[in-house]
């Protein structure tokens, strides 16, 4: 596997397998690798000649100082780990002058609504970051498949958004969450939980289960108020949000029609850690 610390370097390497005709098929991470993460990479190796990934801790994604300082930052054991996993061809690790080459800014974008529910609303900017970040990863990289995960449903749905903006021509695929054996949705943040509060955590799974069993029969305002009783009772806990979603646009709904899909989306606090997960409700 190639280390690719700079953009110089990234330029020559691309052009090189671009030259040679190979599909290349990408994957961004912040790092912290777990098995969610080389589920990018199982995806992508199936219909790519060259699997690339990144790891970046992309700041202007961040809206909380303290989130961003304490995110987990594991280089030689993420290094290790790809290695091992034998997937991937290629490894970049930019440097903030890499992507950020003057102010460290997000552009703005207009992704049509989509961004102003959920993470949106909860995490003010944290799209434009996003977006701004895997826009410059694309141009770097150059990628004919990106794969994202289904766990960043939202994060998903924005990115497919942004490269029709842009008209870039790479086609974006979305890989089903992977979880622990708990049920737990697989997250770099899981390892700042201590294993009482990961085991606590193994709720929140539970709780996206039973809406889905809820769902039609109940309303959704019947299943919002069930969901957060369930939360209330729970120490160390603070549900940040429960919303159902049209699939197709991320708009919030306040009653199930039944020519749609929807997902149901969560926040939850776990003693200071916020972890993310959804479900299908279809
Ligand atoms: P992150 O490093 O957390 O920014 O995640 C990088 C990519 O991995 C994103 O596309 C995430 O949606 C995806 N990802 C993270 N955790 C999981 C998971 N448990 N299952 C599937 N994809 C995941």
């Amino acid at each position: 596997m190639e280390v690719i610390r700079n953009h110089h370097q990234l330029q020559a390497y691309i052009e090189r397998n671009k030259e040679m005709g190979k599909r290349i098929g990408f994957a961004p991470t912040m790092g912290a690798l777990h098995q969610g993460h080389i589920s990018l990479y199982q995806a992508a190796r199936e219909n790519n000649d060259l699997v690339v990934s990144s790891i970046f801790v992309n700041p202007t994604q961040f809206n909380n100082a303290e989130d961003l300082e304490k995110y987990p930052r594991t280089i030689e054991k993420d290094l290790q780990k790809l290695e091992a996993s034998q997937l991937v061809d290629m490894v970049y690790l930019p440097s903030i002058e890499d992507i950020y080459p003057e102010k460290t800014l997000s552009k703005k974008y207009n992704f049509g609504g989509i961004e102003n529910e959920m993470e949106g609303a909860s995490r003010p900017g944290h799209f434009d970051g996003v977006g701004t970040v895997v826009e410059e990863l694309f141009k770097q990289i150059k990628p004919d498949n990106a794969y994202f995960g289904e766990k960043d449903f939202q994060q998903l749905s924005i990115i497919r958004k942004l490269v029709q903006i842009l008209n870039l021509p790479i086609k974006i695929h979305g890989v089903p969450i992977y979880r622990e054996e708990s049920g737990l949705a697989m997250s770099s943040r899981n390892e700042r939980l201590n294993p009482e509060l990961k085991d606590k955590a193994k709720i929140i799974y539970q709780v996206l289960q039973r809406i889905k069993e809820w769902a039609p029969s109940l309303s959704v305002q019947e299943i919002a108020h069930k969901v957060k009783e369930i939360f209330e009772q729970e120490k160390d806990m603070e549900l940040e949000y429960i919303t159902i979603a049209d699939e197709e646009n991320l708009q919030p709904t306040n009653a199930f029609s039944a020519n749609k899909k929807y997902r149901a989306f969560i926040v939850v606090v776990v003693g200071g850690i916020r972890l993310i997960d959804n479900i299908a409700l279809h």
